[in-house]
């Protein structure tokens, strides 16, 4: 028998990157707000510099929900699926991912708003990648970028700002929109390295600067700046230096006394009242049992793949399709970030660069987005070129010998003896964008721990992403070569499997039959359903999620606050 529970005004399912954010906003207001996390809290004791648990074997085993629900993947619905991964990078705890992500802190630049129109504008309609659905956002940056500094501001992000209030300040990126401040802290020192790298794109004519991170270079929010030594790429900070919504935003948040955390509860529902097709309640299960969490309004925060899954799962009267899912829009624009396409380099000297951590980078916007003429190019988009400070035992042996070695035995012994500090991979994120064939639903036989249907990927790299991956390969390898490497190797496209920069499925826009969320990420369907997160994005730029999906929440969950009774009580 199901315990049901009293009623509350807000239920966030998931309390990660995003969830952990809205949860501040929600509660300043007065809203009381339960967080359901399928994960527990973890403290600077549980993380350990020890990468062979944290990246090989999916640290934290005993949390990790994400292992048993692995999306499976097919490149197109006529193709083989593909080897369904071991582990899945995502976390199960306060905080989400949050907790042990690279905390690159990006906002995106003023064209990945308005990639239809603006592309039409200077090169025409037909430029537009064939087969495509990308729409223009509802709103550009100018309406973000509000959200974006209340969140650098109440996280803590470090940086260097390029453009404040148009005044271009070339320590930062030029090509960033204007914003209204500087960053709350000054970026992350750089190393040996990345001002060699910087040096040498300053050479070729282009623009290096340091990039944004949440994470403290100096004391912030009554925490430590960074201590620099590392594996914390996929691994907690045991100082608190890195700025995860568990030791910023949610703990605020509990301080207003209005938000109540449960963890190791697992939604695996949203129920309907079918007479007014109204969301009434989530159901979860905790210990064993199984609850009722009734509320006045249900917020969505469990990463693209399983707010996806979740809506799919939650079938009614009022929904029979999934919920929110009348016109067969969940699932539909799918993306994940092209990553693929990587440059390797090897330098004849030591690069020193195993301290550091790989926010703790340089990177060049010259070749991202629209900031360079794409007219006698045969692509759209453009790549972040990002080089960093990161070096772990198993990733340095891990090395490619560039044809110069064995690869075994005494003679590959020795080269990576005199190699392992002497190459470097850049980090390439690439305009990817939305197309008709890449979608996700449930798998019709795969299931998770609970008996669930787990999510299916189907989904594959166009020709767009494909031409435009060479192209980036190509400025990387000048890039390197010029810094005075003495070889390069081009890593594949690969293809779309599960990612940590998954995109769509509950895209926002105005267009209802295009789109599952309006332009306040609540449902075109269901007045008092928002969702938060990568979900609700149209395109991805060429940086890192995390801030922008952080910046909608605040948005999303601010506009639940000024519009209380319309959202809540119908
Ligand atoms: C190793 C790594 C490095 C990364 N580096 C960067 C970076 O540098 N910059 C960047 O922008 N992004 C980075 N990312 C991506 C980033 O982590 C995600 O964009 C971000 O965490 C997404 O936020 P989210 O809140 O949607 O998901 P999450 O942060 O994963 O939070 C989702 C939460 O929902 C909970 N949950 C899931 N299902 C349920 C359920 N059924 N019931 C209850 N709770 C549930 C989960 O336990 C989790 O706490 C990285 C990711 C990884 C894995
Ligand atoms: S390098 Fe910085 S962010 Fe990473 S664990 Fe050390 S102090 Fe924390």
């Amino acid at each position: 028998m199901a315990i049901d529970l009293k009623k509350t005004d807000v239920v966030i399912v998931g309390l990660g990157a995003v969830g952990g954010v809205a949860a501040l906003p929600l509660a300043r207001a007065g809203l009381d707000v339960i967080g359901l996390e399928a994960g527990t809290w973890l403290t600077p004791r549980d993380f350990a510099p020890d990468e062979l648990r944290n990246n090989f074997r999916g640290w934290p085993q005993s949390a990790q929900k994400a292992n048993s629900e692995i999306p499976t993947h097919r490149p197109n619905s006529s193709a083989p699926y593909s080897p369904r991964l071991p582990i899945h990078p995502m976390m199960n705890a306060v905080g989400g991912t949050s907790v042990h992500y690279w905390a690159q802190s990006w906002r995106l630049n003023p064209w990945d708003f308005k990639v239809v129109s603006e592309t039409t504008r200077r090169y025409g309609a037909g430029r537009i990648p064939r087969g495509s659905t990308v729409e223009d956002w509802p709103f550009g940056l100018e309406e973000l970028e509000p959200y974006y500094d209340k969140v650098e501001y109440e996280v803590g992000i470090s940086g260097q700002a390029g453009n404040i209030n148009g005044m271009i300040d070339k320590r930062g990126n030029i090509f960033e929109g204007p914003r209204a401040r500087e960053y709350p802290m000054p970026p992350l020192n750089g190393t040996e390295f990345t001002e060699r790298m910087a040096t040498t794109a300053r050479k070729l004519g282009w623009h290096p600067f340091p990039g944004p991170a949440a994470i403290n270079s100096q004391s912030y929010d009554n925490r430590p700046g960074c201590l620099y030594h590392g594996f914390c790429s996929r691994g907690g900070c045991h100082v608190n230096a890195k700025n995860s919504t568990a030791v910023s935003t949610i703990p605020k948040a509990m301080e207003t006394g209005r938000l109540n955390v449960v963890t190791q509860a697992i939604v695996t529902s949203v129920a309907v009242d079918d007479k007014d097709g109204r969301v009434n309640r989530v159901v979860y299960v905790k210990g064993g049992e199984e609850y009722f969490q009734p509320a006045d309004v249900v917020l969505l925060a469990s990463y693209t793949y399983e707010n996806v899954r979740m809506l799919l799962l939650s079938k009614s009267k009022a929904f029979p399709n999934g919920l929110s899912n009348t016109g067969g829009q969940v699932g539909k624009h799918y993306f994940s970030h092209h990553t693929g396409a990587t440059l390797t380099a090897l330098f004849p000297f030591d690069l020193n660069t195993w301290y550091g951590l790989p926010a703790q980078g340089v990177a060049v916007d010259n070749w991202a987005d629209d900031n360079f003429d794409h007219s006698g190019l045969d692509f759209i988009g453009g790549g972040n070129l990002w080089v960093y400070s990161d070096r772990r035992p198993i990733g340095a042996a891990s090395m490619s010998t560039f044809g110069k070695a064995p690869t075994w035995g005494s003679g590959w012994k020795s080269f990576i003896k005199q190699n392992a500090d002497r190459w470097n991979i850049a980090y390439l994120q690439k305009t990817t964008l939305p197309y008709e064939d890449n979608y996700l639903d449930l798998d019709p036989t795969v299931k998770d721990g609970l008996g669930l249907p787990v999510c299916r990927i189907t989904a594959d790299h166009k020709d767009n992403e494909k031409k435009l991956g060479a192209f980036i390969q190509d400025k990387t390898a000048q890039w390197f070569m010029e810094a005075g490497a003495i070889a390069v190797e081009r890593g594949p496209n690969g293809t779309m499997g599960p990612s940590t920069h998954a995109y769509g499925g509950t895209r926002m826009g105005d267009k209802r039959d295009t789109n599952v969320a309006n332009r306040s990420g609540f449902s075109h369907e269901v007045p008092n359903l928002g969702f938060l997160g990568a979900s609700v994005m149209g395109t991805s730029g060429a940086h890192n999620p995390t801030l922008t999906a952080q910046a909608l929440a605040w948005r999303t969950a601010e506009h639940l606050t000024k519009n209380w009774n319309a959202i809540a009580r119908g």
